[in-house]
């Protein structure tokens, strides 16, 4: 980890030119690499020796974006991965085999939801959801002797709830399990989880990252700090030999800092083949060197938005967690003081015919299924995403039929209510 403050890190972490070398990142679109002897190449497939062989297992321009991630976040090792949910599969399944079970919060991403909960439930994995209020008791009843991982978001997309990554990484550490949290919405400018005790982070980049819509792509970051072989009995896949990888055991050989990354690329992505492309990296870390300028114009936007909904008589809720009386604002004040995300939820005293009303008038504002974007999108999901659902499923969902997820781009604010208040004349 560099002692870099974070502006530097988005701008100059990960990739240190020599002279005469590209400025910019190299993007090494090459499959392979070629080596003077087997005996060379041999040393690679053992873990023997760090270097490159193919692509599906590690790139230089990959390596380079995932350092600077990692520095970002304060890691010791990280990996990209070809999207986010690859990023929370991977995390969790690195640590969770057929009959294993992981706590997880209920209110995370859909996409995340339907993977815990339908696919790799079919893989032998049980989970168990737990409200992001519940109590110290009722999440430590949640857990099993066979519970391997506890998961949460920062900010959860879309319903904006806080994860109170202390009470979680408590409960967690009680149990000898590592905390897991997808730090999406936040990002390493608003939040670094590992400084409240998280373990394990990931990303979806395709989000605030990226930030131009340009390319989907998630990343893994681990801390470093959980200490598997004091668990070991728990975490065979990383304290024993690897049969597959002639007899490494992970957790001796690379250590805290770097068993749980080295296992999840040398097992899963190998295995599994997730990766992103170096071209896609080559695109994010343009994102990232922008992304500590980009935060604060996306909260400062979404803070704007949210006020002035809030006060507007057609609006009959707002829920944004940097918003002075919001549910979780204390909790975001906590963890995110600078800014929490440019995502606001709102809906209208005219039920779900005004929702639709007010989007079918929106100018400036796209409708996309896409948020963290540097352009303004919204989305109906009781029309969209969520569609296939009666109002009831809606609101046992957590989505009233009337919400508009709004996401803030880096606009001129009063530009984006000037949208907004139009668009709220024709409801
Ligand atoms: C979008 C998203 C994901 C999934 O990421 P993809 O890059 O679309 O695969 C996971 N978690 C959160 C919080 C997200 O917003």
């Amino acid at each position: 980890m560099s002692d870099y403050n974070m502006s530097t890190k988005c701008v100059q972490s990960g990739y240190t030119p020599g002279n005469g070398e590209p400025r910019q990142i190299p993007i090494v679109q090459s499959t392979t690499f070629k080596y003077a002897t087997s005996e060379d190449m041999g040393k690679l497939f053992d873990l023997e020796a760090s270097g490159y062989f193919y692509t599906r297992l590690q790139n230089p321009t990959n390596d380079m974006v995932a350092a600077k991630i990692c520095d970002m976040e304060g890691g010791t090792a990280a990996m990209l991965t070809s999207s986010g949910q690859a990023a929370n599969f991977y995390a969790i399944f690195n640590i969770a085999n057929c009959g294993d079970h992981v706590v997880a919060c209920s209110t995370i991403y859909g996409g995340t939801y339907n993977l815990f909960h339908v696919t790799m439930r079919k893989m032998g994995i049980a989970f168990t959801f737990v409200s992001p209020d519940c109590t110290q008791e009722e999440l430590e009843a949640a857990f099993q002797p066979n519970t391997k991982a506890v998961f949460g978001e920062t900010i959860a997309n879309p319903a904006l709830t806080v994860l109170d990554i202390e009470k979680f990484a408590k409960a967690a550490h009680a149990h000898g399990v590592p905390l897991v949290i997808d730090n999406t919405f936040a990002t390493p400018v608003n939040c670094r989880p590992f400084e409240w005790g998280c373990d394990i982070v990931t990303h979806s980049t395709t989000k605030y990252m990226d930030g131009h819509g340009a390319g989907v792509g998630g990343a893994i970051v681990d801390s470093g700090r959980f200490d598997w072989m004091a668990h070991a009995d728990k975490f065979p896949g990383l304290c024993t030999p690897d049969d597959s990888y002639h007899g490494i055991t992970y957790a001796e050989k690379f250590g805290q800092g770097g068993a749980f990354i080295t296992k999840c690329t040398a097992q899963l992505m190998r295995d599994f083949g997730s990766i992103q492309s170096p071209q896609n990296a080559f695109l994010l870390n343009l994102g990232l060197e922008s992304l500590h300028v980009r935060m604060p114009r996306h909260c400062e936007n979404a803070l704007a938005v949210a006020r002035y909904l809030k006060s507007h008589p057609k609006i009959s809720f707002v829920t944004y967690p940097g918003l002075e009386g919001d549910k979780y604002y204390d909790l975001a004040q906590k963890y995110m003081p600078n800014g929490t995300c440019g995502v606001v939820s709102f809906g209208f005293k005219g039920g779900r015919t005004a929702a639709e009303t007010f989007m079918k008038h929106l100018k400036l504002a796209a409708i996309e299924t896409h948020v963290a974007d540097a352009r303004t999108c919204t989305l109906h999901p009781a029309s969209a995403t969520h569609r296939q659902m009666n109002d009831q499923e809606l609101v046992a969902a957590g989505i009233t039929p009337d919400l508009v997820r709004f996401s803030c781009g880096i606009e001129d604010a009063a530009d984006l209510i000037a949208d907004i208040e139009q668009a709220l004349e024709q409801v």
